[in-house]
C-alpha cells in the first residue's frame, strides 16, 4: 500500500514536469517562429538547398511529431529542408481500430487528415513508400530517388493480419471500407472467435460482446493470462472485465486451424470451438527492412533497429541516420505512442543540433510513467494502468464516448473534427 502511495506521488511529479516541458516547448517554438518572421520576412534558400534534405520516413506518432519539431526549429534561411515520406493519405489513429471494427458509423474518424500540424510551407510532403535506404539517398517503390543529409527512420511496425491492429491500406476510403466490412462480419457472426489476448484482442472481444449480448464470443490466448506483458493486477482486471461481460476466455491454447466450411476452430489441445468468424489480433512486426541492405548488423533478431542513446543508428558508418518510435530498439517491453513521441523529440532535437554543426546530442532515457495503458473493457468501462518494479496503479473509469474521444486527437493534429475533404461518395 505504501509503495502505491509513493508511486502515485511520483506520477503526480512526473505529470507536472511533463506539463511544464510541453508548455516550455510550445512557448519556445512560438517565440522562434515570431522571431524568424521578423528577422527573415522574405527568406531565400541557398542555391544548393535541393541536396540538403532532412528526410523523415513515416508520419505517425513519431515521424509526424519529429517533422513538426525539425521544421519549426530551422530558421527560414537554413540550407536544410524537411521532406516527409509517408504512403498513407491520412494519419492512421490505430488506437481506435479495435472499437471501430465493432461499432458502426465512426470509422471515418480513425483516419485524420494530415493538416496544419506541420505548416505546409515548411515541409515537402511525398505520399510514397520507401523501398530501401542507401548511403546518401532513399529509393522509393516508384523508382524515385531523394538525397538526404540527415535521415530519420520512423517506420513503426506493421501487423501481418491487418485489422484490428493496422488497416494495411494507404487510402482513407479503403480503410473505411475495410472497417465497415469487419463490422458487418462481426454483426453477422453468431459465434465469434478472437485470437490474441493483448490489448487489441481484449478490447475487440469486450466491445463485440457488449454490443451483441446474445453472440457467443470466445477469446483464445496462448499464455496463461491476458495482457501478459503487463502487471498482474491489470491481467486480473482485464480477465474480470471480459468475464463480467460474458466473454469466454480460453488461456494457454493456440489456434491450430480453422475450418471455414465446418464453422469450427481447432485449438492446440485438440478442442474445437464453434466459429462463424475468426479475428487474429496477433503481434506486430517492426518495419525495418528498408535498412537491411545498408546496415544489416543494425537489425536485431526481433526486427527492431539498434540505436545509441542519442537515437542514432548503432552503426558508426551512418551517424546521420536516426531512428525513433516502435521500430527502434530502446528496451521498452510495451512500446506505445508516448514512447514514440518522447523519442521523436530527442531524435528531432539532435538532428537540428547536428544540422547547426553542434556536437552536443541529447540522450533518450525511457520513463516508467510513459508505459501507461488505457484499456477499454466494453463500451462503457476502461482501466488505466501504470506500473513500476512490480507496483501497479489502476484507475478504473466509466466511459461515455463511443468514439473514444477521437475529436481531441483531431484537434491535437491541428484539424477540426471531423471535417475532411474526403467524401462519403468515394467509398461507394
Ligand atoms: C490497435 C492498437 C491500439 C493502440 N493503442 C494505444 C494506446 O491506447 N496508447 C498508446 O500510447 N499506444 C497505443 N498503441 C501503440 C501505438 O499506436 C504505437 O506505439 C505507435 O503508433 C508507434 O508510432 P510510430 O510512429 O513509431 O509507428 P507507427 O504508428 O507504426 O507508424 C509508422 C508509419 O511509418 C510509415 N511507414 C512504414 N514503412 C514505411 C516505408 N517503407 N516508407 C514510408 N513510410 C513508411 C507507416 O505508413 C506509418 O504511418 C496502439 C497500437 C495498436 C496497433
Amino acid at each position: 500500500m505504501f509503495e502505491k502511495k509513493i508511486l502515485l506521488l511520483r506520477l503526480v511529479f512526473y505529470s507536472i514536469r511533463a506539463y511544464f516541458s510541453i508548455l516550455t516547448r510550445a512557448l519556445t517554438t512560438s517565440f522562434k517562429r515570431t522571431y524568424y518572421q521578423f528577422r527573415f520576412p522574405n527568406p531565400t534558400k541557398p542555391e544548393d538547398s535541393k541536396d540538403k534534405n532532412i528526410i523523415i520516413i513515416g508520419a505517425s506518432f513519431a515521424g509526424y511529431f519529429a517533422a513538426k519539431i525539425i521544421a519549426t526549429s530551422l530558421p527560414p534561411n537554413s540550407p536544410f529542408r524537411v521532406v516527409v515520406i509517408e504512403p498513407h493519405s491520412h494519419f492512421n489513429f490505430t488506437w481506435v481500430f479495435p472499437r471501430f471494427c465493432v461499432v458502426k458509423e465512426h470509422e471515418h474518424k480513425a483516419f485524420i487528415p494530415y493538416g496544419r500540424y506541420v505548416p505546409a510551407e515548411l515541409v515537402r510532403w511525398v505520399q510514397a513508400r520507401v523501398e530501401r535506404v542507401e548511403k546518401e539517398q532513399v529509393v522509393l517503390t516508384n523508382g524515385q530517388r531523394i538525397l538526404y543529409e540527415y535521415l530519420l527512420v520512423a517506420t513503426g511496425s506493421g501487423a501481418t493480419d491487418g485489422l484490428p491492429s493496422r488497416a494495411g491500406v494507404d487510402e482513407k476510403k479503403d480503410g473505411v471500407v475495410l472497417l465497415r466490412e469487419m463490422q458487418d462480419r462481426i454483426e453477422e457472426a453468431r459465434h465469434l472467435v478472437v485470437v490474441g489476448g493483448g490489448a487489441a484482442g481484449v478490447e475487440l472481444a469486450a466491445d463485440a460482446k457488449h454490443l451483441y449480448r446474445d453472440k457467443n464470443v470466445v477469446l483464445v490466448h496462448s499464455r496463461q493470462a491476458v495482457m501478459n506483458r503487463f502487471g498482474v493486477e491489470l491481467q486480473v482486471a482485464a480477465l474480470k472485465g471480459l468475464e463480467d461481460l460474458g466473454v469466454e476466455v480460453i488461456l494457454g491454447e493456440r489456434l491450430v486451424s480453422e475450418n471455414v466450411e465446418g464453422k469450427t476452430a481447432t485449438l492446440s489441445s485438440g478442442r474445437e470451438v464453434r466459429c462463424d468468424f475468426l479475428i487474429h489480433c496477433g503481434g506486430q512486426k517492426p518495419s525495418s527492412s528498408i535498412l537491411s541492405s545498408l546496415t544489416p548488423s543494425s537489425i536485431t533478431p526481433s526486427g527492431h533497429l539498434s540505436v545509441k542513446p542519442t537515437l542514432q543508428i548503432l552503426d558508426n558508418n551512418h551517424p546521420n541516420i536516426y531512428v525513433c518510435g516502435d521500430v527502434a530498439d530502446t528496451g521498452e517491453h510495451n512500446p506505445n505512442a508516448r514512447h514514440a513521441m518522447q523519442q521523436a523529440k530527442i531524435a528531432a532535437d539532435n538532428i537540428v543540433l547536428a544540422a547547426r554543426g553542434k556536437s552536443k546530442q541529447y540522450k533518450y532515457k525511457p520513463h516508467w510513467a510513459e508505459s501507461v495503458i488505457k484499456l477499454t473493457l466494453g463500451l462503457d468501462k476502461s482501466v488505466t494502468h501504470f506500473g513500476k518494479d512490480g507496483t501497479e496503479l489502476l484507475f478504473p473509469a466509466v466511459e461515455n464516448d463511443l468514439a473514444l474521444m477521437c475529436d481531441g486527437s483531431w484537434r491535437h493534429w491541428g484539424v477540426v473534427p471531423f471535417e475532411d475533404e474526403y467524401g462519403e461518395s468515394k467509398t461507394d
